[in-house]
């Protein structure tokens, strides 16, 4: 089985070692850089992005992690989409710049804090649950990046070689379609 990592320092991480886990991957509670070593691939939940850069801020952590977010498997949920970006709004602030692409940070106001929708997506199967929480909004997905779900014609799931997107929380709904996805690609790129 594939081990996949899960950063668990702050966030919906419990929940990601559950799919995946209900997938057949033997998922990793990821607290220390070095526990970086041998995974196949990692999950970024969601939670605060802000909060998820102090903890990464000590021991050379933000360094490990920048360094194999480039080279492995690595699927970003919300909070670990904005560490993915190379660009972040609402507010500035540091980010892995794996993926080419800017998000706004908060983007959908106060009255749209967290909403489920259904909505048509790439992935077969019919239209896919998106559970939003605070989301940010992808406001500029560079040429390189493929859209494989929107919001209001805003990129909400993309994939860009060894590296996945997210602004909604796919473990917190009952469709495990995204992170078979991950797995699919993580396989792949094992393949390779
Ligand atoms: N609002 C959070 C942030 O800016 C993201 C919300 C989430 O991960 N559900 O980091």
């Amino acid at each position: 089985p594939l081990t996949i990592g899960v950063l668990a320092l702050q966030g919906a991480y419990d929940a990601h070692a559950r799919v995946l886990a209900s997938l057949g991957a033997t998922p990793k509670l990821i607290r220390l850089p070095a526990e970086l070593d041998g995974l196949d691939g990692l999950i970024i939940p969601g939670g605060e992005s802000t909060t998820m850069l102090k903890s990464l801020e000590r021991d050379g952590f933000y360094e490990a992690l920048e360094a194999f977010v480039h080279t492995t498997p690595t699927f970003g949920t919300c909070a670990g989409a904005i560490l993915l970006a190379s660009d972040v709004a609402n507010s500035t602030q540091r980010s892995f710049a794996a993926l080419d692409m800017t998000v706004e940070r908060n983007a959908y106001g106060r009255q749209n804090d967290s909403k489920i929708l259904h909505e048509p997506s790439a992935l077969p199967g019919g239209p896919l649950e998106m559970v939003f929480i605070r989301a940010p909004r992808i406001s500029r997905a560079g040429a390189g990046l493929e859209v494989l779900a929107t919001r209001d014609g805003d990129p909400t799931l993309v994939r860009a070689g060894h590296l996945l997107a997210a602004t909604f929380h796919p473990e917190l709904g009952h469709d495990t379609r995204v992170h078979q996805l991950f797995l699919d690609l993580v396989r792949q790129k094992k393949n390779e």
